[in-house]
Formats: structure tokens, C-alpha cells, sequence
């Protein structure tokens, strides 16, 4: 890259969230959260929540960069000011991410959880003597434990001029009340279906594998985008056949097990069976499946275990998982899968 290439610096932008393009629906949050700004009425904390994959630190990492950017545009943050470049170097001074280690820039060594000392930090931060603006951003914020969540509120109660504290949860009901009711919330959980759509026919260039993974991704934009990818994606009917095939006693589960084990990690695995198992289930409610692309109403026929069955059996894959962290061996948990697959 020289200086000389504003093509190839472009690129290099893009690629860092901070400066990629706004996700096609979320021109209205953008517009709203940007018009406060200039009003000065944007409110100290904000909440960006909803599902995982539609987009919501994709717009966070965006309203960072815009938030301290010095020669911000309504679009965006202009990605060549002292602080754009801080930003792309992964040190700013007026930028606090937590947990540790989920910056954009950084190299995937996140911290599970934010801990209470570093809520106690924000806080100090966030009274720090500085000029201009300052930004912090809370990554899961579900994750908080309650002594944190109460040391934020705190964070929260005190608002100052020019400090703007960002949370991000994929699972906004896990938040207490008390820090919901003190946050705005962005609304990006609405999502249009045809701009949802037209986004993954883009990207995957396909209108019948887009309409499918975008159901298959209960509407998650981005999930959509990355579901055909997955390893276990075009392993839904083998999972059937196999299914089917224990059901009928054709083959004997620690057979199918093994080849299963050569195939795809447990975790794949159980996600695979989940989704295929529910699916199942729909189709003996009557509602036809979500799989457009296999035939599962034909494959499995009327006889179909009930929902009550599935239910348990879906708890029990939850035990199963969670032996498996704690160091049962997966090739057991794989053959006590199959046993009790082969009997539902
Ligand atoms: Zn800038």
C-alpha cells in the first residue's frame, strides 16, 4: 500500500469495521443515533442488542470510530484523522473495550467475562479529566455479574459531557433492569425481510440457498451469510439417512458413531442434530419443513417421535454437551448419542 493508492487504501479500510460500509439495514439506527448526536441529545448509555449475526457490532465498531473520529461525516468516520488512525493501529487513548482483547484489531484472545476490577477501572476512566469525547464499550454485557452490573450502574447514574458508554448483548434478557431501564436501545433487532434477503442473495449469489439460510437463521442477516459454510450444513440429509437407518435397525449405532466421529466434531454434530430434530418435529405438527432443499416430510414419513420426546431428548443433548466440558471424552459422548438416537 503507498499513500498514492486511495483504491488499495480503501480496501485496507473496509476491511476493519470501523470503516466498513453501513449494513444496508441499518439506515435508520444510523440516521437516528447520528441525528442525537448533532442535537446533543444522544444519550449517555446505549444498548445495541438482539440475536447473534444481525450486524450488531458491526454498527458499534462503526459508531466508535464515528463517535471520536474529528473530521466525521454524517456517513461516517473519515479514517485518516489522528484518532481514525489510533483506531486502526488498536491503541486509542479515549477508547476502552471490555472484556480485554475484543477490539477489532486485536487476535481473538478475548476474555471470557468483564471482571468487577475492571468495571471499577471504566469507572475511574470514565471521570478521568479529558477533553473531548471518550468511549467505552462493553462486549456480551450480559456476562456482567451482579457486582459488576452494580458497579456500572453507578457508570450509569453519572453521566458526564462527551463520555459514552456502549453495551452489546446477544442476549438482552440476562441484563438487569435497573442498567436496561438507564440505557437507550438501538433498534436494530427489526430487520426489513426483502433488504435482509437482497443482502445474502448478494453475498451468496444464490436466491434459493439465500431464502433458505436466511430461515434457517430465524432472519439473522449475517448468520445467514455464513450458514453454507458450516461444516455440518451439507451433512442435513446424511443425518437423516443415518437417523433413519437406526430407527429401522439397519445399522447399529456404534457403527454410525464412529463414521459421524470421522465426519464432524460433537459440537457440529449437536448442532446439527438439534436443528434436523425440530424440523422433524414440525413436520409432524403439520407445518412443513424449513429444509427446502432435502425431503424431509417424504424421508421420515408419519411416523415421527412426538414433541414431548424430542424436548427430552433435547435436554438430555444439553447433559451431553456439558459432560463433554467437563472432560468426558467425546468419542464416549458421540456413542451414547447414537444409542439414544437409535431409540427415539
Ligand atoms: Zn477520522
Amino acid at each position: 500500500m503507498t499513500d498514492h493508492d486511495p483504491d488499495t487504501f480503501d480496501t485496507v479500510l473496509q476491511n476493519l469495521p470501523y470503516f466498513a460500509p453501513l449494513l444496508t439495514w441499518q439506515q435508520k439506527a444510523w440516521q437516528q443515533t447520528t441525528t442525537q448526536f448533532y442535537a446533543g441529545k444522544l444519550p449517555h448509555g446505549i444498548l445495541a442488542s438482539g440475536m447473534a449475526g444481525i450486524g450488531k457490532r458491526a454498527f458499534v465498531w462503526r459508531l466508535v470510530a464515528w463517535l471520536l473520529c474529528t473530521d466525521k461525516s454524517e456517513y461516517g468516520a473519515c479514517g485518516l484523522c489522528p484518532s481514525c488512525t489510533w483506531l486502526k493501529a488498536g491503541t486509542h487513548p479515549d477508547l476502552m473495550v471490555l472484556p480485554l482483547g475484543s477490539l477489532p484489531t486485536d487476535d481473538g484472545d478475548e476474555q471470557p467475562s468483564i471482571k468487577i476490577d475492571e468495571i471499577r477501572t471504566l469507572q475511574e476512566y470514565s471521570h478521568t479529566k479529558g477533553q473531548g469525547v471518550r468511549v467505552m464499550v462493553l462486549n456480551n454485557a450480559d456476562t456482567l455479574t451482579v457486582g459488576a452490573s452494580n458497579a456500572l450502574l453507578k457508570t450509569l447514574e453519572e453521566p458526564r459531557a462527551g463520555v459514552h458508554l456502549l453495551l452489546i448483548s446477544d442476549n438482552p434478557s440476562r441484563l438487569l433492569p435497573t442498567i436496561k431501564s438507564r440505557v437507550q436501545a438501538l433498534p436494530l433487532g427489526r430487520i426489513e425481510h426483502e433488504l435482509a434477503l437482497s443482502y445474502v442473495v448478494d453475498k451468496l449469489g444464490d436466491e434459493n440457498l439465500a431464502r433458505l439460510a436466511l430461515d434457517l437463521a430465524d432472519g439473522a442477516v449475517l448468520k445467514a451469510v455464513d450458514l453454507p459454510q458450516m461444516a455440518w450444513f451439507d451433512k442435513r440429509q446424511l443425518w437423516l439417512k443415518t437417523w433413519l437407518s437406526l430407527r429401522h435397525g439397519q445399522r447399529l449405532p456404534v457403527s454410525a458413531s464412529d463414521y459421524w466421529q470421522g465426519v464432524l466434531d460433537l459440537a457440529d454434530f449437536v448442532v446439527l442434530t438439534r436443528l434436523i430434530l425440530m424440523d422433524v418435529v414440525r413436520v409432524g405438527l403439520g407445518l412443513g419443513s424449513r429444509h427446502t432443499d432435502i425431503e424431509v416430510m417424504n424421508m421420515v414419513g408419519d411416523d415421527v417421535p412426538s414433541l414431548v420426546q424430542v424436548e427430552n431428548f433435547l435436554a438430555n443433548l444439553d447433559d451431553v454437551m456439558v459432560a463433554v466440558g467437563q472432560n468426558v471424552q467425546e468419542k464416549m459422548a458421540y456413542d451414547e448419542l447414537f444409542c439414544r438416537l437409535a431409540n427415539l
